[in-house]
């Protein structure tokens, strides 16, 4: 399924759908209720996809560093105006990046995969973070502390333009996220999230709930449901019990804007 791009076309077939069976069976399994510190993680067995492409001799000198932790839904991985005390690559699953409105709500503004990572900010020589970011879709990534992190980055230029081009990458995200809002409306909006969504997962069974639904299109939940119903009398997805299924992707690609296909592209021209 690797095509080289960060974000390849799922392709459809009967032994990929078998795997995707599997993995939504594992993906529901996924119960991990604290960060499990192991140990050093093995070069092999990377998923990050800003680590893999690094140069094999950069990547084996980070991994004494990196360690794999579970990363359980809801789990806060930076808070917005604390210190970031570690940066996570995640390996699966996602992490949604949310910003604080002064009258209590919440917009999110951008979602970071196994493309990326959580706490890029450190490369910029700021060290607390503007927007929330918590995991939204539960699943593992690979940790480093703050400061061993920052001397990685002094140490490995390779690492730094990596990271660069990440948070560049991050930019075009949550631009195009702000203008989406003030343009365009709730169905293409709700099919691009679910698309962004479904990018990052390993399933096509993704555990959005109409809470969150309505914190990533910025409206009240009664018209999530509306909108979300359209998508499913169109046999697009299926939506029940806080999870949205995946039934028709290409549908999803109709539906949305061109926000999506806009920066799908920046993210594989930057980091594809
Ligand atoms: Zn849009």
């Amino acid at each position: 399924m690797d095509n080289g791009l960060i974000f390849p076309y799922p392709r459809r077939n009967a032994r990929e759908f078998r795997q995707r069976v599997l993995e939504r069976g594992q993906h529901s399994r996924h119960t991990c209720e604290e960060p499990d510190v192991s140990s050093p993680s093995q070069q092999s067995t990377v998923r990050n996809r800003l680590l893999a492409a690094l140069p094999p001799d950069v990547l084996a000198q980070l991994l004494p560093n990196l360690h794999r932790v579970c990363l359980p839904l809801r789990k806060t991985l930076a808070a917005p105006a604390k210190p970031i005390e570690a940066v996570y690559f995640i390996e699966s699953g996602w992490a949604s990046m949310v910003t604080h409105l002064d009258e209590g709500t919440q917009a999110e503004v951008g979602l970071i995969g196994r493309e990326g990572l959580v706490g890029q900010s450190l490369a910029t020589g700021v060290d607390t973070a503007f927007a929330e970011a918590f995991v939204q879709g539960a699943g593992e990534a690979l940790r480093m502390e703050a400061r061993a992190f920052q001397r990685e980055l002094d140490t490995h230029p390779a690492l730094f333009r990596r990271v660069l081009r990440y948070t560049e990458a991050m930019h075009a995200q949550t631009m195009q996220t702000a203008a989406c809002n003030g343009r365009h409306g709730l169905e293409q909006r709700l099919a691009r999230w679910i698309l962004m969504a479904h990018d990052r997962a390993d399933s096509d069974d993704l555990p959005l709930t109409q809470e969150f639904l309505a914190l990533m299109l910025c409206v009240q939940r009664p018209s999530v449901t509306v909108v979300a119903r359209t998508l499913q009398q169109a046999g697009i997805i299926q939506y029940a019990q806080g999870r949205i299924t995946v039934l028709d992707r290409a549908g999803l690609e109709a539906t949305a804007c061109d926000c999506y296909r806009a920066v799908r592209e920046r993210f594989n021209q930057l980091l594809g």
